[in-house]
C-alpha cells in the first residue's frame, strides 16, 4: 500500500511540475526499502495494547501530539518517575509527510481536520461561500505534518508585546535561551552566535536550490 502511494505521489509530482521526479531512483529506492524495513520492523511506532495493560493512573494527560504537545510529553518523561499519556486524534505519520514540498498535497488528506473559515465580506471571495480553507494538521506530529518546516522565530517585539500584555517570563530575553537550547545547527548556521548546537531539532539550509 505504502509503495502504491509512493509511486502516486512521485507520478503525481512528475505531472505537475513536469520533471522526471522518477529519475531520482535513490529518492524512490530509499523511500520503498525505509517502508520495507517499518513492516518488518516496526519498532519504534506506537502500537495497540489491550486496555488491561494501561496503567490506571497517569501523573500527566497530554491531549494531542501536535508540535507542542510532543515537546511538553518528551519534556515530562524526563523526570523517570513520571506517568505520562499521550492522546492524539490522528494517525500515524509516514515517511513522505516528513518531507516540506508535499505540504500541500497533504492538506488534501485526513491529516488535516479541514475547518474553513466562517464567511468572509471582504476576504476570502475566490473560496465557496466565502469561506477559506484553514488547514490544521491530525495526526502524530499534528500541524507539522502538513507544513512547510520553515524555521521562524517570531519578532522579538511580539514576545516583549505579550509581556507587557501581562505574561510574565514571555519576554524575548526569556524565551531567546529556549530558541538556542531546543536547536541543533548545521551548516553556517552552527557558527553563528544566533544559532546554537545540541539540541532535538534540527535546523539547516536548504540543501537544494
Ligand atoms: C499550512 C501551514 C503551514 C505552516 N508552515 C509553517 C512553517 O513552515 N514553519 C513554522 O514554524 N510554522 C508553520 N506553521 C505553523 C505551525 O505548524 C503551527 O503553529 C504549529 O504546528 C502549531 O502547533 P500546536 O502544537 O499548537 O498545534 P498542532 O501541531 O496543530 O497540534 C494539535 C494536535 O492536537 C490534536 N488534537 C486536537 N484535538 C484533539 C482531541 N480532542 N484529542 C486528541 N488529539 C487532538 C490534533 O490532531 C493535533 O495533532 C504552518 C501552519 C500551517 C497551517
Amino acid at each position: 500500500m505504502w509503495a502504491v502511494t509512493t509511486v502516486a505521489l512521485l507520478l503525481s509530482l512528475q505531472l505537475q511540475h513536469g520533471e522526471s521526479v522518477l529519475r531520482d531512483l535513490s529518492v524512490l529506492e530509499a523511500t520503498l526499502s525505509q517502508h520495507r524495513d517499518l513492516i518488518r520492523n516496526p519498532e519504534g511506532l506506537p502500537y495497540d495494547v489491550p486496555t488491561s495493560k494501561l496503567w490506571e493512573e497517569y501523573d500527566f494527560v497530554v491531549i494531542g501530539a501536535g508540535t507542542s504537545g510532543s515537546v511538553v510529553t518528551n519534556r515530562l518523561t524526563e523526570v523517570p518517575k513520571w506517568k505520562v499519556l499521550l492522546l492524539e486524534a490522528g494517525r500515524e505519520e509516514i515517511k513522505f509527510t516528513d518531507i516540506p514540498v508535499f505540504a500541500a498535497h497533504f492538506q488534501l488528506t485526513d491529516y488535516n481536520w479541514g475547518y474553513r473559515s466562517q464567511r468572509q465580506k471582504d476576504a476570502c471571495l475566490a473560496f465557496k461561500d466565502e469561506r477559506c480553507a484553514w488547514p490544521r494538521g491530525k495526526g502524530m506530529g499534528g500541524t507539522s505534518i502538513i507544513n512547510y518546516m520553515i524555521y521562524t522565530r517570531g519578532h522579538p517585539r511580539d514576545y516583549d508585546g505579550w509581556e507587557e500584555m501581562g505574561n510574565p517570563g514571555w519576554g524575548w530575553k526569556d524565551v531567546y535561551k529556549y530558541f538556542l537550547k531546543s536547536e541543533n545547527a548545521h551548516d553556517d548556521l552552527a557558527k553563528s552566535e544566533f544559532h546554537s548546537t545540541g539540541g532535538y531539532l534540527d535546523v539547516s539550509r536548504l540543501p537544494y536550490r
